[in-house]
């Protein structure tokens, strides 16, 4: 080999072990930029679905929000593993939608160590209403715990959220509040096509073959809401409370059974053999499955497809 031949040799040699440095520096440097800027995402968790998504409009790239409900699970039987606590504990900020939804929040938050997170009850400033689940059915002293399916309320859960990401990250609040201002004009221009839509129909009667959970939404609307169970999906209902929804759809009429989401709709099903009614979906958008998450479901588009069934079911006409 000749002096040449070994000098262009010890040049791409020389070059080789530059190029791999510098590669090295770009990976390590991107490597660390990754990191840094993962760690920089505000670490969020929350128990329902509606509230995370809510997380999601608002916190859009700047944070990283968790479920703590496993694709659908039922959320009223939900308690936290060891492995949820841990979660809960290492978030920035930890959202719940209230004490009567979420009653194991309480000890959960006490023995919390992290005293920097900052935690939402979504209920606080909310006007929380009785639940009443049928005709002439004496006050149960319970409280609904559903405080998302009225839209101001979500307003109000919204606003919220949008502070305590302003107070984890005051350099980004102004991106925070208009994020939020967005949901905001969009959950407005729902609730006007709620009433709009809900205006003209023929009945009035929502007949729902699950547990008492849209307390809120008929109220807001002025609907006559009875439910077969109580305020969760595991309150058995009698077989008294079924005769009488039974003669209340054979007295008024009523040609559409509304059904619950995530569970088999087995009393739905047999309100709607007994009367020869029609079943539909009417979705509270505690949890979601998997297949929905895959497919970009959002609260709004579970409550556009609630105003969608409401609508066939009462018989509307505008
Ligand atoms: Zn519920």
């Amino acid at each position: 080999m000749n002096k040449r031949k070994r000098d262009i040799k010890k040049t791409f040699f020389v070059i080789g072990i530059i190029a791999s440095i510098i590669l090295g520096i770009v990976i390590v440097s991107s490597g660390a930029e990754r990191l840094q800027s993962n760690s920089q995402k505000i670490k969020i968790v929350t128990t329902l679905f509606p509230l995370y998504d809510f997380v999601k409009n608002v916190g859009g790239n700047k944070v990283e929000v968790s479920l703590l409900l496993p694709p659908g699970v039922e959320a009223h039987s939900f308690e936290p593993k060891p492995g949820d606590i841990v979660n809960i504990n290492e978030a920035d900020v930890f959202i719940y939608t209230g004490k009567s939804m979420e009653p194991w929040v309480d000890s959960v938050i006490k023995g919390a160590s992290n005293k920097k997170m900052i935690i939402i009850d979504a209920s606080i400033g909310i006007k929380m209403i009785p639940a009443v689940f049928r005709d002439n059915d004496e006050p149960t002293g319970s409280i609904d715990p559903h405080i998302w399916l009225d839209f101001d309320n979500d307003k109000i859960i919204i606003q919220a959220i949008a502070k305590a990401l302003s107070q984890k990250d005051p350099v980004n609040a102004d991106f925070y509040q208009r994020n939020a201002s967005e949901y905001q004009d969009k959950l407005s221009a729902l609730d006007e096509e709620y009433t709009t839509g809900l205006s003209k129909c023929k009945s009035m009667e929502v007949i729902y073959g699950g547990h008492y959970a849209f307390g809120y939404l008929a109220k807001r609307y002025n609907l006559k809401y009875l439910a077969a169970q109580g305020i969760s999906p595991d309150a058995e209902p009698t077989a008294n409370d079924l005769i009488q929804l039974i003669d209340q759809i054979k007295k008024d009429n009523i040609q559409y059974v509304f059904y619950e989401e995530l569970i088999t709709p087995k009393i739905a099903e047999i309100l709607a053999n007994e009367t020869n009614a029609k079943l539909l979906l009417l979705n509270a958008g505690h949890n979601i499955t998997k297949d929905d998450f895959e497919n970009g479901v959002s609260f709004l588009s579970i409550m556009e497809k609630n105003l969608t069934n409401l609508r066939i079911g009462l018989r509307c006409n505008r």
